[in-house]
């Protein structure tokens, strides 16, 4: 049947940005699109650090930055740093953009260990200019300044989640969505099919659709209470289940710095989001080995400035539904599944699941094959995400609590075991089926929890000493010489996109 009206469920990140994608669709078509959302329920109100093809969302759909970034007095992020994770008192940061670059048809960090081994000892960070960036407080858009030796900064953006998704409801609405407020009281479903065919609304309202968008949040609607899709539950290699969130200003006035903080404590880690006005905070962490109380007060402790408001309790179970897309429903963001925000990646499969959507979805009316490709392609991009993230539990040398006891011995997937013991054994990295995460990401974060690399690429030994040296150090060179001339963060958000 074909697709004349969408509904869209849901109001929070997910649903606003899925209707002004999908607003697009209604360019040259007869398409309507209404999106239903519940001011009394709310939104879940976090989710405020972004990876860099965020950026690409917002220009598909031709959104201007700087009129974003200062709706949303949002920053710039150049990675993550991460604290206390591979042992108490360490620190690193994975960095968007690469290291380096590939030298001798090898990744740069083969070079780097082969030169490391010859007795050059600079650390790999020094050839990275987002972290270097990070470390000095500096950004810019290099598209200004940029010299042709070094490839674009890569960065992604911290928003304010609510007002971000204030400035797209404006975008949408401005292209024909129309929004329709009140709670969702029924869910009518076809005899024959099982097809969602519309919802009523508190006020009586029947609103009626040929596909819907499951944008409901943590409860699923749609995708679970109506259409009972089942939930695959990750907790055994992913245990947090708790969050308390905690916004706070910045007492000493301090630019924000721009890259986003998770630092690890004894049952799980606390964020830091630094925004134009705020940072926003919190500590997620696991019940079975702390209370809600000993969570707050650690996340109170390690503010960097006085609450702004009351402290905001979460639950969820790290997982994925069985089906993202089932029969004529897609879900989208939290409805989908959850996976903690330790590498910003929720946002982001709201982006993907949109381009996929888009990409294999027919107005002529779905069939199994486009069905099948989206769930499987979805499936995927979960798990490669969730060995990811189970990486920077599992790599640990913390033996202080518990909790870490627990991570480090725990069993994880073979995929996981095996990409540890490459890049132990010989440096390699393989990056499989379009996953998200690079050789860089996955080499900063190993590194950085304490896998060291025992061995490189054979074709390194095959570099000539004193000329790789010298590439080394015009790379090193040039980084410094750029970062030295970008501006502060925060004089560089002051100018580009001040709030209005
Ligand atoms: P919600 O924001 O919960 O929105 C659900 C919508 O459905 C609301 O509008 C609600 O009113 C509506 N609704 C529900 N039931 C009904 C009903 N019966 N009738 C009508 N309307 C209804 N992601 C990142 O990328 N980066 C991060 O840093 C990050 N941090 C996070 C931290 C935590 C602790 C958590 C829990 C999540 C985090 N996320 C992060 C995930 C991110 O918050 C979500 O992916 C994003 O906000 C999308 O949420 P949503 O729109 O799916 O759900």
């Amino acid at each position: 049947m074909a697709i004349d009206r969408i509904v869209i469920v849901g109001g929070g990140t997910a649903g606003w940005m899925a209707a002004a994608a999908l607003s697009r669709l209604k360019k040259n078509r007869e398409l309507s699109i209404t999106l239903v959302e519940s001011e009394a329920i709310g939104t879940v109100g976090v989710g405020e650090a972004t990876i860099p093809p965020f950026v690409d969302f917002n220009q598909l759909l031709e959104i201007d930055e700087r009129e974003m970034l200062a709706a949303s007095q949002g920053s710039f992020k150049l990675g993550i740093q991460f604290a206390n994770w591979g042992a108490l008192g360490d620190s690193y940061i994975h960095p968007f953009g690469n290291y380096g670059y590939e030298l001798g048809n090898m990744s740069f960090h083969h070079v780097w260990h082969f030169m490391q081994q010859a007795g050059d000892n600079r650390p790999i960070q020094v050839f990275n200019a987002e972290t270097m960036a990070a470390y000095f407080g500096k950004f810019a858009r290099t598209q200004e300044m940029q010299r042709e030796d070094l490839p674009p900064i890569n960065y992604a953006y911290h928003l304010d989640a609510g007002r971000y998704a204030v400035f797209l409801r404006r975008y949408a609405e401005g292209r024909g969505v129309v929004r329709k407020e009140g709670r969702i009281e029924d869910v009518k479903l076809d005899g024959e099919s099982g097809d969602v065919t519309g919802v009523t609304i508190d006020d009586g309202t029947q609103l009626d659709g040929d596909f819907f968008v499951d944008c409901s949040g943590f409860r699923g609607l749609l995708i679970e209470q109506a259409l009972q899709t089942g939930y695959e539950e990750w907790t055994h290699w992913l245990p947090c289940n708790r969050a308390v969130a905690l916004p706070c200003n910045r007492d000493d006035g301090s630019p924000p710095p721009p890259f986003t903080k998770a630092t690890a404590h004894s049952a799980g880690w606390q964020w830091q989001v630094p925004l134009q006005h705020r940072n926003g905070n919190g500590h997620v962490y696991c019940d079975a080995y702390m209370s809600a109380d000993e969570a707050t007060d650690i996340l109170v402790a390690n503010l960097a400035g006085k609450p702004t408001a009351d402290p905001n309790h979460l639950r969820f179970v790290t997982g994925r539904r069985k089906k993202f897309w089932n029969r004529n429903v897609v879900a989208l963001g939290l409805a989908a599944g959850f996976m903690e925000p330790l590498e910003s990646t929720s946002i982001h499969l709201i982006n993907t699941g949109l381009t996929k959507l888009i990409a294999v979805l027919s107005l002529d009316g779905p069939t199994d094959a486009q069905r099948d490709t989206f769930n499987r392609l979805t499936r995927k991009e979960y798990e490669k995400i969730r060995d990811f993230l189970i990486l920077h539990y599992h790599a640990t040398r913390r033996d202080d609590s518990e909790f870490w006891n627990y991570c480090r011995n725990m069993s994880v997937p073979d995929s996981l075991t095996e990409k540890m013991a490459l890049f132990r054994e010989t440096g390699q990295i393989f990056r499989e089926e379009d996953e998200l995460f690079t050789e860089t990401s996955w080499a900063a974060v190993m590194m950085g929890q304490g896998i060291s690399m025992q061995g490189h690429n054979a074709m390194a030994e095959t570099l000539d000493k004193a000329a790789t040296k010298a590439e080394l150090d015009e790379i090193e060179k040039s980084i410094r010489f750029l970062v030295q001339h970008m501006p502060a963060h925060g004089d560089f958000l002051a100018k580009y996109c001040p709030a209005p």
